[in-house]
């Protein structure tokens, strides 16, 4: 709405402008306390007497789970790749059930096309959204989904819980850990944390958050070093 239009309703008194949805995006290194942020969002809002909607995908639970490093879990819809998020509004709709907000998590990892639905359904149905994710990848590239949330959200903000790098610095980077190295390169989505289960033949995938300084050096610490070195001996 331009500000003519605005200055034309408030002149007319027309209370029935409507206010719009918001689209917002919260983003953040693992283990910063995203998913709990997305739990507590969905709680405050409910408390207030609205009714919303919590997604996610490839949660650490498996499908239709969100749960948070510090425990706490709900049921949620998992988004697949070829789940439509408007359609599963209206459905929602059709049902007699109201949507007022949509709390997405691991946005990140869904698709360009999914962000787009989450546009259309801000601006033109008011649902409001927050999506929480991480912005960039293992080489610190921004991962599609979350390029296109910063490009379209009204608010993106950067989760002030702090992580730190084992150098004390705040960590801001995912680094993907293969067999004790930083990884380079690879698939932009790989699920993690297999050290100590997978097959001798395949290699452990862990992800660790580092400062940039370390993510770009590729310095794991000390403890990594003596690990490093018990291995040699
Ligand atoms: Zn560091």
């Amino acid at each position: 709405m331009s500000s003519d239009d605005s200055l034309a309703c408030v002149a007319a008194g027309d209370s029935r402008t409507r206010r719009g949805g918001s689209l917002k995006f919260f983003h953040g290194p693992m283990d910063c306390g995203k998913s709990t942020l997305a739990l507590q969002m969905d709680y405050n809002h409910a408390r207030q007497g609205r009714s919303g909607l919590v997604l996610t995908t490839i949660d650490r639970a498996g499908p239709g789970r969100l749960t948070t490093r510090i425990g706490l879990h709900r049921d949620a819809v998992e988004v697949t790749a070829e789940l439509d998020v408007r359609a599963l509004v209206r459905d929602r709709w059709a049902r007699g059930i109201h949507v007022d907000y949509l709390i997405c998590d691991e946005a990140s990892f869904y698709t360009v096309e999914q962000i787009e639905q989450l546009a259309d359904l801000v601006d033109y149905s008011d649902v409001d959204v927050y999506a929480f994710g991480l912005a960039t990848d293992f080489r610190s590239q921004l991962f599609p989904a979350s390029r296109r949330l910063i490009e379209l959200a009204d608010e993106v903000v950067r989760v002030q819980v702090e992580v730190l790098c084992w150098c004390g610095r705040p960590g801001l980077l995912n680094a993907r850990i293969v067999d004790g190295a930083v990884a380079r390169a690879g698939e932009q989505v790989v699920i993690g944390d297999t050290a100590g289960m997978s097959a001798p033949d395949e290699p452990d995938v862990r992800y660790q958050v580092l400062c940039r300084r370390h993510h770009r050096n590729g310095d794991l610490g000390p403890a990594a070093r003596s690990v490093g070195q018990l291995r040699l001996v």
